[in-house]
């Protein structure tokens, strides 16, 4: 079973990096971003919410990070 939300300790998915289940490389949002498949063996991963919230993770974490910036709390 493909199921990478159980992939850390805490049951999110460890947002920058991934560990493809199929061949145990580890993989970057990047690499997922278009295909949702390893670009080392193939392994096709399901396009599910997990996924997506860990390819969109580094965009999230960026637009976070300015939404502080702009309203510092005080
Ligand atoms: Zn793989």
């Amino acid at each position: 079973m493909n199921d990478i939300c159980n992939n850390s300790k805490n049951g999110r998915p460890s947002y920058g990096i991934l560990s493809c289940p199929n061949c145990g490389e580890r993989l970057t949002p990047a690499d997922l971003e278009v295909f949702a498949k390893c670009p080392f063996c193939d392994w096709s991963f399901q396009r599910d919410a997990c996924l997506e919230d860990f390819v969109i993770s580094p965009i999230v974490n960026r637009w976070m990070a300015r939404v502080h910036s702009q309203f510092p709390r005080d």
